[in-house]
């Protein structure tokens, strides 16, 4: 009886270990990811793991040491449009980018879980009332959209003014500037999780900060920002680019980081 053996070297060995190899490394991450989500500490535990040490940024708005630089007022090296190449107008004497009815742009690279900072304004010359007037957004994920507006003096449906989670939740406060004044929004986002089967088993969460004010404080979003229907989930993968929003209206930006941010890795002990 001819004798089965694996020799090392044959094109047949080789492949056996490969998938042997690919099996444990794929049993050790799963178990790694398993035990991450179960590990807890006593109270003052010394086996605690001690959080990164970053950089804090010297003034409010600057970005911390590990921050993703996403425009810092010199190019659009970080964005791209639907078509390709990304077109707003960039004015580095004064550090801002405008939109100029080439579309909307969105990040070259995608992003889960975020701390956003983004500064904004609306055009000095006041045209259009309602939501013509100084109408953009930020859409985390590409698609659930924290509205831009001029909501200074300019009144519109409530869950579609600035800073509302657009048809969904109007903002706690109106905390706009005035046209043509700089404004920021300080966000966390925590993306949604969907199940193998396509449920959404975790809604995706955000807390916005307007201008230094708490307009959502740790809020569910309902599903992908539509208009003049409800919002459902539909599922998607784990990342997403940051969009910003071309409605036709010459709004600026500037001054816009992020961070990524882990999953909370584990759970205090009760
Ligand atoms: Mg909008």
């Amino acid at each position: 009886m001819k004798e089965k053996s694996i020799v090392l070297g044959t094109p047949y060995g080789v492949i056996r270990i490969t998938v042997c190899l690919l099996l444990v490394a794929l049993f050790a991450c799963v178990t790694g990811y398993a035990a991450k989500q179960v590990v807890k500490y006593d109270v003052h535990d010394k086996t605690h793991p001690r959080p990164p040490v970053i950089t804090p940024a010297g003034q409010p708005g600057q970005p911390p040491s590990d921050a993703i630089i996403l425009f810092d007022g010199n190019d659009l090296s970080q964005w791209r449009s639907g078509k390709g190449e990304a077109k707003w107008k960039v004015e580095k004497e004064d550090g801002y980018m405008e939109v100029n009815k080439t579309g909307s742009i969105r990040t070259k690279k995608s992003f889960g879980n975020c701390q956003l900072h983004i500064e904004w304004a609306t055009p000095k010359i006041v045209k259009g009332r309602g939501q013509g007037r100084g109408n953009s957004g930020v859409f985390f994920m590409g698609i659930y959209e924290l509205q831009i507006l001029d909501s200074y003096n300019n009144r519109t449906y409530a869950d579609g003014q600035a800073a509302s989670i657009y048809s969904q939740y109007p903002p706690l406060v109106n905390a706009c500037r005035g046209p043509g004044q700089w404004q920021s929004y300080d966000v966390s986002f925590v993306r949604p999780i969907f199940d193998g089967t396509g449920k959404c088993i975790r809604p995706a969460r955000i807390t916005v900060l307007h201008n230094g004010v708490v307009v959502h404080n740790n809020v569910e979003i309902k599903g992908r920002t539509e208009h003049k229907k409800k919002a459902k989930y539909r599922p998607h993968s784990d990342k997403g680019p940051i969009s910003l929003q071309d409605h036709g209206n010459p709004m600026q930006f500037r001054n816009i980081w992020i961070r990524e941010l882990p999953e909370q890795p584990y759970l205090i002990a009760d």
